[in-house]
Formats: C-alpha cells, structure tokens, sequence
C-alpha cells in the first residue's frame, strides 16, 4: 500500500519529493526514504517512522540532485527495518515499490545461486536485482525484469548508469505523472502531484513511462508506443492543507456539509435526481433483480446503510457483501444484477477485483469513489463521484457520509425510474436531504460536548455500541472508528442481538453508546438501553431533540436533529466521529495516522 513518488526536473528533487510524500503519507508510514542521482551516484536516505523524520534527517544532511525516487512503505514483506525501507538498491539501480511480488520466493532462489547477495527482507529487492542482472539498456532491462514479476504492483527506477531519466510503471494499479513544463513529477495518487501541477496522465495496465527532461514516452506491456490523454484535476492544494485545525481527521469532519451540499448540487437537477454518468438505459434499470453492494472498512458499513437505503425507498432486495470475499465468489451468472462497489481511492485493490468479477460475469456495474480517474471508475459502467475533496486522514469521515448521501440519491433515482417511488415522496425527499446540510452544522456544534464525555471515558477499556435498522451499520462505524483512532477495543451490534451474547461484554468499564433515535425501533432501542443500565453498564444515548422520555432514565444524552429515517445515520455519525477523535487524543494516539493502518489497501 505504499506510497510512490518520483521528480526530475530543476529544483531539489528531495525536497519536492519529501512534500509529496506527506500527502501519501495516508498509504503507510511504517518508513520513508528517498534516492536522489548526485553526480555520477545514486545517495539515499531511509528512516524509519513517519515522514516528519525523514523531513528533519534531510534538513540537517540535505542531498542535492534534481532527479530522484522516493517512498513510504507499508510493509508487506519484512520487517518495520532501515534495511527494508525502500528505496531498495542494486548495483547502481535504485527502485522504489508497491505491491507484492507474488514468485518472490523463486525469483530469490534463482537470484542466490547466481550469487547475488541481499540487503533487505522484502520481495521488492528481487526487482532491483532483476533489472540490474539485465542492464545494459535500462529501458530494456526493465522489460525483461517485468516478464519475470507476478503480481500487482506500482514500481519507478532510477538508474546512475542512465541518470536522465526514470520509469515507472504500473501493473493492476496505476500511477499518476503530472506534467509540469520540463520538470516532471509521479506520484501513487494525484494527491502528491496536485501541489505542483494540474495536467497529468494516468499509466496503468502494465504500461511503463519513461520519464526525461525531454517528456514521457510510454509503452504499453507489449511494448508499444501508447498516447495517454492529458487529464486535468480538480483539487486545488488549499484544499490539502489542515487550515487552522489541529488534526486533518477533525477538519475533514468538520467539512461535511460543504460535502453533501457539493454532492446535491451536482446530482439535483430541477429538483429531481440526475445520474446521467450511470450509462443505464430504461432497459437496464427496469431487468435490475438485485444490486448487490460491496466495500470494505468503512465502506462496507456505508455498503450496508445502502441495503437498507435500496430496500426501503426503491423496493429492490439488496444484499451486501465484503470485498474481500466477493471478489471470490463463486456465482458466475450475475445478469440481472447491478453491483455497487464503494470505495473513497477507487483504488483498493479488492473493490476492482470484485468490480472486474461483476462485469466479467454480467453484472451492471457502479463504482461510488471520491478520486476522479480512479481504476474503480475507469472500470466501471457507471460512476458516482462522491465530492467530498480530497481525505488525507487514514479514518475516513467525510468520504463516508458522501457515500451515504450518494447511495440515498442513488435508491430515489431507481425508486423513480422503476416506478416504485412516487414522484411526490422523491420531491419530499430531496426536500429532507436539502436540509440536511443545516441539520449536520448543528451535530458539529456537539464537539465540546463529545469532548467533555471523551474526558470521563478515555481511560476506559472499551466502548459498545447498539442500533437497529438503518442505525445497526453506524454502530458498527462508530465502533470501527473508535478502534482505529484510540485502539481501544470497541465492537458494534444490532440493538436486537445483545441479549443473544454481546451483552456479557457490559460492566462498568465498557460503555454503550445506544443509537436510539425515534423512529419505528424506537421502543426497542430504548429497551436494549434498559437492560444494559440494569446490568450496571453506562449507557450514552443518542436521541432525538424533544425526547423528554429519554431524559429521565439515563445521565448521558447527546441529542440530535429531528430527521427523516433514512438521514438520521448522517447525523449519528457526526459525534460518532467526534468521540473517536478526543478519545484518541486523550490517549496519545496518532489521530490522523493510526498505527498499522494505511488509507487505500492496494495490496490484495
Ligand atoms: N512489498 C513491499 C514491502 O513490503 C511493498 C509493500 C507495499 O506496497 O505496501 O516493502
């Protein structure tokens, strides 16, 4: 899941790289290092840990040059090590990787007998070796490398002997090169070009740029010449800085409504939904007989609010499962299915594999991703771009509520077109999610109160959560959060199941956070909140405002705005967010880079 960048052109190439690095910081951070050409050599610099130290060590030792590689590293193979940081270095060739060499195993064997002596633990040295077996001509002995890699992988090199260029290349994934007027940069993802540049090209495939001072030259994986249309991205790098906030997490949470007014100003259109970008004809829509919605993390939850979106507003049975088992399924007839694939980088690797197996097999195919140009919505046949700006902090926040927005538009828009939905009830509820925007600013004015709760629970050793319906997969979020951000041990569960086992886990340490708005579970919810006070667990109770039943029977209530069923998980994930957020900090926890965790899961 690494991140790569790559520069050439006038300025000091570790620099530039160094800053873009940060931005990919959210891929991994287990080390980072950078190679630069210096003279007729290739210096590198590895450390360990979070890019801050990389930045510092380069401080105080710069290394000057205008070509260079650079990396940080979600270890896959080897340990957390100055050794296994990349980049990796043979001979003279220094590359940097991300993915997994699948025949790593074999290709070292061979590599050993030959004589060649390792450095490191990782499979992605077997590549440096491999093409500086190869060399005399750079361009070619990455070629023949290339034929003898398995696997999905992102790759650039950096040759002394052949100091004027690079190549990158990306096979299962793709990376971006912004073109910056004879200076070019490369980067896993737009995020670390777009400070520098706004026209960039996307390789991917197995295609390999060669990138001089003269241009880029790229072939596809047979070799031939390819020309790449020149994109134009839309983020604008204000949009990247933390502006004013302590955390990138608490100002992505803090950016909603901004993100689902962007969301309805571009699929609203004359008060009715427009999903022009789907490509699904009358024909399609009406012979759909399941969508099927898959994610991963968070967005398996947001998949899973879906279900009950689709269900419940345009009557279509729904089912959802993980992207990690999808992708392996063994039902290869998939007419008649629509599958929605969500994922905030468009890049997680399991989200394509599951999309590739839904268009191989005849499935309609809909990819929901935040990143414009992604593989997910290249592949896809229809897109739903979610709006939300760019998210640099590893937990999502942002992307998942615009998920939410999009998957609610999306079950209006079949409601519609299918005839299941009237054209008053889309009108009413186009009208509930207008208001929404409003609705959310008011959950955000609850950040002082969520940290005044995180001050009585921080030291705690866990945290419950309980909802039904629609709320069940914001228990599971708000669980997921509060593991990600404070590594407190947390869990999530269908307000209707505790009592079938979860409810042993409650004591007195391990407080419940009951999601129990009042909609039709209403009375349940309320009882589920009872039984766990009876057994002598703290319930938090997010309510609705003007519930004075709620008021008498526990301490801690969090009352939100009066909302409409389907929006109220929104409005519960607000001070979800908040509460995982100033747990975490109070824990001393690395809020926005969570340790172990990396943000787009490119390796399978
Ligand atoms: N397999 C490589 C390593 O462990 C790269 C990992 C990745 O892409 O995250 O160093």
């Amino acid at each position: 899941m690494s991140g790569l960048v790559g520069y050439i052109g006038r300025r000091e190439a570790a620099e530039i790289m160094v800053d873009a690095l940060k931005k990919l910081e959210y891929r991994g951070y287990d080390s980072a290092g950078v190679a630069v050409i210096t003279g007729k050599d290739i210096s590198c610099r590895k450390e360990i840990g979070i890019i801050r130290r990389l930045k510092d060590s380069l401080e105080r030792n710069p290394i000057t040059g205008t070509i260079g590689i650079g990396h940080t590293r979600w270890a896959t193979h080897g340990k957390v090590s100055v050794e296994n940081a990349h980049p990796q270095i043979a001979g003279n060739i220094a590359i940097v990787h991300n993915g997994i060499v699948d025949n790593y195993i074999e290709l070292k064997e061979e590599l050993l007998k030959e004589g060649v002596v390792f450095q490191s633990e990782t499979d992605s040295e077997v590549i440096a070796h491999l093409i500086n077996r190869e060399l005399g001509n750079l361009e070619e002995a990455v070629a023949k490398a290339l034929k003898k890699i398995q696997g999905v992988y992102a790759l650039i090199v950096l040759s002394a002997d052949d100091p004027e260029k690079l190549i990158a290349v990306a096979y299962g994934t793709r990376m971006v090169i912004g073109l910056g007027g004879g200076e070019y940069f490369v980067g896993s993802d737009t995020t670390a070009v777009a400070p520098y540049t706004k026209d960039v090209i996307f390789i991917s495939d197995g295609e390999r740029a060669v990138i001089s001072r003269e241009g880029v030259d790229i072939r596809n994986i047979s070799g031939q010449r390819v020309t790449k249309k020149i994109e134009r991205i839309g983020w604008n790098p204000v949009m990247m800085e933390k502006g004013g906030y302590r955390h990138y997490f608490i100002k992505e949470v803090c950016e909603q409504p901004r993100v689902i007014i962007d969301t309805l100003h571009n699929h609203i259109h004359g008060g009715e939904v427009d999903f022009a970008g789907l490509s699904l004809s009358d024909k399609d829509l009406a012979g759909i007989t399941k969508i099927v919605l898959t994610g991963g993390g968070t967005s398996l939850n947001a998949a899973i609010v879906g279900k009950y979106l689709i269900e419940g507003i345009a009557g279509i049975p729904a089912e959802v499962e993980s992207i990690s088992e999808l992708r392996f399924s063994p039902i290869k007839k998939l007419g008649g299915q629509l599958m929605v694939a969500i994922s905030q980088s468009g890049e997680t690797i399991d989200a394509v594999s599951c999309l590739r197996h839904g268009n191989a097999y005849g499935a309609k195919t809909i990819a929901i991703t935040n990143t414009k140009y992604s593989t997910l919505e290249k592949e896809a046949g229809g897109n739903i771009n979610i709006s939300a700006g760019p998210e640099i902090s590893v937990a999502p926040s942002k992307s998942f509520t615009g998920s939410i927005v999009s998957l609610y538009l999306l079950a209006i828009y079949l409601g519609i077109k299918r005839g299941t939905l009237s054209a008053e009830k889309s009108a009413e509820m186009i009208k509930n999610v207008a208001a929404l925007p409003h609705k959310i600013e008011e959950a955000i004015d609850l950040e002082e109160r969520m940290e005044q709760l995180s001050r009585i629970f921080y030291r705690n050793k866990g945290f419950l959560y309980i909802g039904r319906g629609i709320n069940y997969p914001i228990a599971l979020e708000g669980a997921l959060k509060m593991k990600k951000l404070s590594y407190l041990y947390a869990d999530g569960y269908i307000g209707g199941e505790i009592k079938h086992g979860p409810i042993a886990l409650v004591d007195e340490d391990t407080p419940v956070v009951v999601l129990v708005p009042n909609d039709k579970y209403y009375r349940h919810t309320l009882a589920d909140a009872e039984e766990i006070a009876a057994r002598g667990g703290t319930v938090i109770a997010f309510a609705t405002e003007g519930d004075t039943e709620i008021a008498k029977r526990f301490e801690h209530i969090i009352y939100l705005p009066q909302s409409d069923y389907y929006l109220n998980p929104i409005l519960n994930s607000i001070p979800l967010q908040f509460l995982a957020y100033f747990v975490g900090l109070r824990r001393g926890c690395m809020v926005d880079l969570p340790r172990n965790l990396a943000k787009s899961v490119t390796v399978e």
